[in-house]
């Protein structure tokens, strides 16, 4: 029997807001452990929580970038449990009535558009960290504690580990533009539960489902959901029963393990938080925070296209980081035009900033310098091999590229007589090469190309050489 995997998501993004959700607490990252705590976030008796208006205004424009319906009257709930990270006892949350309801969001499979519902999205106060030390002890650090997060929540519209990392890119990529969370999965500011079941491919019923924790990376999701599946479909194959539970992703050995069954499940007790008031949101809010909205990735990808006629692929790589986008448009500006400048961004940008672990937005490298670049290989002052170099040295340096040609003396070699030589020079040392080339052996003309580049350090003019070359042979 062929069986197929239903995937929902659950993504908890934490949000930048200067403040925490409901005190004035700073949410910096990497502070002292217990410097950025006050009795509110410690969960004092007799304190109250006021609502960071910033927080509500994030969620407010992430559930409009996804397409979600909006509520004008929401309203927070207790989440009661007991944790170490959990001063209060209570987690404050939303339950019934979420700030954000049925929206969607879309990628690209293979080639093809695919929408993912989103259930909901609602806003909720972070939990601090418990640090367990080698030597046996255990800390608990709570500046985290009331940073603001949301939630959310897919519906289980995803069929495969691929789409699963798909989906959260693109949840990446949108908060990202939005400005709403810095996506940083190491840091822990977006983090994912995958949710998954199997089914025999025609079934339309779904399966029983495990919630896979502690996924935080895109490669971290697809393998948790691969072995997870495997594992599913083992057990469906030995007529055994999957139960459903929680389970942890072991990054160390590759694998999920069992951490509590439904049975042994919290009962949270919802109810209503008393000590706060619903949110009532205007529409006239929301009509503001939408005329606020920056240009989404889908639609930046499609003007990308219709504008600059690029080809879906570059396009999607360049929409991928709003200020990826905006380096390429500013060349573009600059009058690069803008296939070129895309096969440099793709090809050398990404490359060199892989490399040296940087972001686009502290690149060094400013839209300006390759667009002078491109000019120099347009003017034939320098051919496109040396360009790669300059290239890589304007990244390192920070210097104009024509500059860098003076330097390193790398200006394209275009005088006939000096090419001519280097062509006979080589003609002299190869004559059975010659021979064959004249008996139409046309493979032989990289060789000859590549050994005068080598005699002129590769600053040839390619196209010359290639017709000195056959106007010698001719003679
Ligand atoms: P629970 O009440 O167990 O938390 P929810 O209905 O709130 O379940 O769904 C939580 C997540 O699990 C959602 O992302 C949803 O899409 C996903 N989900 C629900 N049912 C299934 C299923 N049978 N298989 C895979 N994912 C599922
Ligand atoms: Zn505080
Ligand atoms: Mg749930």
């Amino acid at each position: 029997m062929q069986y197929e995997a239903v995937i929902g998501l659950e993504v908890h993004a934490q949000l930048l807001t200067e403040s925490k959700i409901f005190c004035s607490c700073s949410t910096q990252f990497g502070a002292e452990p217990n410097t950025q705590v006050c009795p509110i976030c410690l969960g004092m008796p007799g304190v109250l929580p006021v609502l960071n208006k910033k927080a509500v205004e994030y969620t407010i424009k992430t559930g409009l970038a996804m397409n979600c319906r909006i509520a004008t009257y929401s309203r927070f709930a207790r989440k009661n449990y007991f944790y170490p990270d959990l001063p209060k006892g209570y987690q404050i949350s939303q339950y019934e009535l979420p700030l954000c309801e049925d929206g969607y969001l879309e990628i690209i499979v293979d080639g093809e558009k695919k929408k993912i519902r989103i259930k909901r999205i609602h806003l909720e106060e972070d939990a601090g960290k418990n640090i367990h030390d080698p030597a046996g002890y255990s800390f608990v650090d709570f500046n985290r504690t009331g940073v603001p997060l949301i939630e959310i929540v897919s519906e289980p519209d995803i069929r495969s580990p691929k789409e699963a990392s798909l989906y959260m890119k693109k949840l990446r990529t949108i908060l990202r533009y939005l400005g709403v969370c810095d996506g940083n999965l190491e840091q822990g500011s977006l983090r994912c539960d995958a949710n998954v079941s199997v089914r025999p491919i025609g079934s339309t019923e779904f399966g029983v489902k495990t919630e896979i924790k502690n996924i935080n990376s895109f490669k971290f999701v697809e393998k948790a959901l691969d072995y997870e599946i495997k594992r599913q479909i083992k057990l469906l194959q030995r007529g055994e029963k999957i139960i459903q539970e929680t389970r942890l992703w072991d990054s160390q050995t590759g694998t999920t393990q069992s951490m509590r069954s439904k049975e042994e499940a919290h009962d949270y007790r919802y109810f209503p938080e008393p000590d706060l008031v619903p949110v009532v949101v205007s529409e006239e809010w929301i009509e503001k925070i939408k005329r606020e909205m920056p240009e989404l990735p889908d639609q930046k990808f499609e003007r990308f296209i219709r504008d600059y006629g690029l080809p879906q692929y570059d396009a999607e790589i360049l929409t991928e980081e709003r200020a990826l986008a905006e380096w390429f448009e500013e060349a573009v500006k600059l009058g690069g035009k803008p296939k070129e400048v895309s096969n440099w961004i793709m090809v050398e940008l990404l490359r060199l900033l892989n490399e040296e672990n940087k972001d686009i937005s502290d690149c060094p490298l400013k839209p300006i310098q390759l667009v002078e670049l491109i000019d120099l290989i347009n003017k034939g002052t320098i051919n496109r091999n040396t360009a790669k170099e300059v290239f890589e040295e304007m990244f390192k340096t920070g210097k104009k590229a024509e500059d860098i040609v003076k330097e390193k003396g790398l200006t394209q070699i275009s005088d006939d007589s000096v090419i001519i030589e280097a062509i006979k020079e080589v003609m002299e040392k190869n004559p059975k090469e010659v021979e064959r080339l004249k008996n139409g052996e046309e493979k032989l003309i990289g060789f000859f190309v590549g050994q005068v580049m080598k005699i002129t350090k590769g600053k040839a003019n390619p196209k010359l050489v290639n017709e000195l070359l056959f106007k010698l042979l001719r003679e």
